[in-house]
């Protein structure tokens, strides 16, 4: 079958012929129907993700984590034409986070991520999953379930937010958030998806770039009812909530002073390749407000089963907002070259498989 095909670290990508004997071991025969791009195929792509690997006896990987498929050949809880969704982090299988499901918490980092390191991803016309790795999603999300992936890590990062911020009485009157704001580094996929979840649970938010936001951004902003700040034109920003999804310091490490006193600071943004410091006076004006700062990364199957519901929320309350994240889909021919370089205007590139 075809696939979508890289060989870590080396750079490069290639559309090719793959036979994968896999053993079937009551998992299910899935059909890749949309395939997410995204920073870290990029990544790989580029050779710049030094920990991607093939898995053992192998000296390629296929690539793809950001997935929508459709069950050909199931069982008694996955039917024919189900919508499925796999989640992307399998455990170590000797840390108890891992043995209780939770590898997204995994402390030996033994574990394997498909389509990243050490496990075929499915950028590939039809993949073999164990079912404890899947998730069903409605068909209502036929078009965007494909994001779900990204999401997943949004639900995740914000359910850490509400676990942390019990510390102290942070919700409002109305027991939402209605009376916080939410500050977004970064306008890409991660930064649009954050801000229309964190619309959802009542912030009011700002969503801030380096730059201009392009016409797809701001339509989204705009129609999410938040707002956007050139950070090169404007720089007082005075969130409750600073979430950096660019993963550069000299973007948030700025605005950590003056995140309002009990706030939280969610850091998402990996690889920005600089060094920026943080002052001893920031450091106190921290400690003197309280302030949590903490790292996010990927999402349980509990996250990407809320996800689900989240997505089916946003698209009741968004609608065609939820679809224009999606700014193009491509053949799977045309994939190699999106991969390589970014498609100018771009939220979310797709694949679509035929
Ligand atoms: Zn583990």
């Amino acid at each position: 079958m075809k696939a979508i095909v890289v060989r870590p670290p080396q750079e490069g990508v290639e559309v090719r012929d793959v036979n994968l004997e896999e053993p079937n071991n009551g998992k299910i025969l899935i059909r890749t129907k949309l395939s997410g791009m995204c920073g870290t195929d990029r990544g790989i792509v580029s050779g710049k993700l030094t920990f991607s690997r093939p898995p053992d006896g192998y000296d390629y990987l296929v690539l793809g984590h950001e997935t929508l498929g459709e069950v050909v050949e199931g069982n008694e809880h996955f039917k024919p034409k189900d919508l499925v969704v796999p989640v992307v982090r399998r455990g170590c299988g000797t840390c108890l986070n891992c043995k209780m499901g939770r590898q997204d918490f995994c402390e030996t980092g033994n574990f394997t991520e498909i389509g990243i390191r050490g496990a075929h991803g499915t950028m590939r016309e039809e993949f073999l999953e164990d079912p404890r790795y899947l998730v069903r999603i409605p068909s209502v999300l036929r078009d965007v379930g494909v994001l779900l992936e990204p999401l997943s890590n949004v639900v995740k990062a914000l359910n850490e937010m509400e676990a942390v911020q019990r510390r102290t009485w942070w919700s409002c009157d109305d027991s939402t958030y209605s009376c916080r704001t939410a500050v977004v580094l970064g306008s890409g996929p991660i930064g649009l998806l954050f801000s229309m979840a964190l619309r959802n649970l009542g912030f009011e938010v700002i969503v801030a770039n380096k730059r201009p936001p392009s016409p797809v951004e701001m339509e989204v902003v705009n129609g999410i009812n938040a707002s956007f700040v050139n950070t090169s034109e404007h720089k007082e920003l005075k969130p409750d909530l600073l979430v950096d999804t660019s993963g550069h310091p000299s973007a948030f490490i700025p605005i950590l002073p003056k995140v309002k006193k009990n706030g939280a600071v969610i850091l998402f943004g990996t690889t920005g390749q600089e060094n920026y410091g943080l002052t001893a006076e920031d450091v106190t004006t921290l400690v003197e407000n309280n302030i949590i700062i903490f790292g996010s990364v990927n999402a349980s199957k509990l996250d990407f089963e809320m996800g689900a519901n989240l997505l089916v929320t946003l698209l009741g309350k968004y609608g065609e907002l939820v679809n224009k994240l999606i700014t193009k889909r491509v053949g799977v021919e045309e994939a190699p070259e999106v991969l390589r370089r970014k498609v100018p205007g771009e939220i979310k590139t797709v694949i679509e498989w035929k």
